[in-house]
Order: structure tokens, then C-alpha cells, then sequence
């Protein structure tokens, strides 16, 4: 692990693929233990968290089931502004135990929108876990009921986040580095 440059940015190992599992691991036991006879549906968010929710489930011991959705914006009346909605969500969640899979929750907007329209339907639970957590950035109030690793309110990539794209594919998180020390390496 060394420093990479995606795009126009210099990025500096920051976790570890090893820090990563583990962390991963803790999640996957938290949430079984709290869901006893249960067979939860994960619903993990995409893009960023397709690496998270396959690791995440391959460490989950007992039934359980994946879906996969995407939120997307899509221009309202002019008064309304954007909504999001949640494409790909399967209406027969109805009376099930449901976990959101989050990669990483910042301001925490992405959160509430998804609550919102989760809030809509007839689940039985709902349950946000979420593997990266900034909490200098966090402006919601909701509750997350699980997180793996609290990070410092900087731009990271890597095990399925990007910056403009690129760096999905890492299998360790990188964080973006100072301008001064962007400069060193110049
Ligand atoms: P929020 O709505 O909580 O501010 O942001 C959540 C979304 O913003 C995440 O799902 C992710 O897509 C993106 N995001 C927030 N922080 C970072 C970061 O440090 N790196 C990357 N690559 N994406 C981030």
C-alpha cells in the first residue's frame, strides 16, 4: 500500500483490507444477535455498498436475504425540487425485518431520505448499518443503529467508494491527502 493518484488527487493508505474485515465481522455478529429466528432482507445501497454488503453477508451465520437499490433524484414540479426514490425496491417487504446497508453516512441527508421512504412501508423493523460513520459531519438527528468504524470528516476511497469513478476496486480505504502534502509528492 502506497499513495495512488486517481483523477487529479493524491490519496494516502488510510485502513487496512485487515481493519476493514473485521470491522465488517463486528457488524455482521452485532446484527445477528440482535435478530434472534429472524431472516432479515438486507437492502444494501448502491454504488458504494456492493463490496461492503458481499462481505457483510458472507459473515452473516445464519438465513438471510439481499436486494439491492439505488437512489436516484428525479426532478419534481418546479416548486417541489428534487426527490428521491429508491430504485429497484421490492413492494413485498411488507412485514419483514429490513437492515439498510450503507457504505458511509456523512451529513447524514442520504439517511433521512431513505428512512422516508422506508417510513412508508409496512416493515416489520427497520435498521441502519452502516460501515463508515463521520460524526463531525453528521446533521441528522436519527438514530444509526449500527456502525463499523468512526472516521475523521475527510474524503476517503476504496472497498467500493470512488472519487469521480475510480477507486472502487481497491480492496483498502485511502484518504485524500492535504494540498501541502500533495505538493511534497509533486
Ligand atoms: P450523506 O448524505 O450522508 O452526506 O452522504 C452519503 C453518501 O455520500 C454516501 O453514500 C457516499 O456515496 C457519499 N460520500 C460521503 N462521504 C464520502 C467519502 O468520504 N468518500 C466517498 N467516496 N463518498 C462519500
Amino acid at each position: 500500500m502506497g499513495i495512488i493518484k486517481l483523477h487529479d488527487k493524491y490519496f494516502k493508505p488510510f485502513i487496512s483490507s485487515a481493519e476493514i474485515d473485521s470491522a465488517v465481522r463486528r457488524l455482521a455478529q452485532s446484527v445477528n444477535a440482535d435478530m434472534p429466528g429472524e431472516v432479515p432482507v438486507f437492502i444494501a445501497i448502491l454504488n458504494g455498498a456492493f463490496m461492503f454488503a458481499a462481505d457483510f453477508m458472507k459473515a452473516y451465520p445464519e438465513d438471510c436475504e439481499i436486494s439491492f437499490v439505488k437512489l436516484a433524484s428525479y426532478s419534481g414540479m418546479a416548486s417541489t425540487g428534487a426527490v428521491k426514490q429508491l430504485v429497484g425496491l421490492d413492494e413485498s417487504l411488507e412485514g419483514r425485518t429490513v437492515v439498510v446497508l450503507e457504505d458511509i453516512v456523512d451529513t447524514g441527508n442520504t439517511l433521512v431520505e431513505i428512512h422516508r421512504i422506508f417510513s412508508g412501508m409496512k416493515v416489520k423493523s427497520l435498521k441502519i448499518a452502516t460501515l463508515f460513520y463521520k460524526p463531525e459531519a453528521y446533521k441528522q438527528q436519527l438514530n444509526i443503529d449500527y456502525i463499523g468504524l468512526e472516521l475523521p470528516d475527510k474524503f476517503i476511497v476504496g472497498y467500493g467508494l470512488d472519487y469521480d469513478g475510480l477507486g472502487r476496486n481497491l480492496p483498502e480505504v485511502y484518504q485524500l491527502k492535504e494540498k501541502d502534502m500533495i505538493n511534497l509528492v509533486l
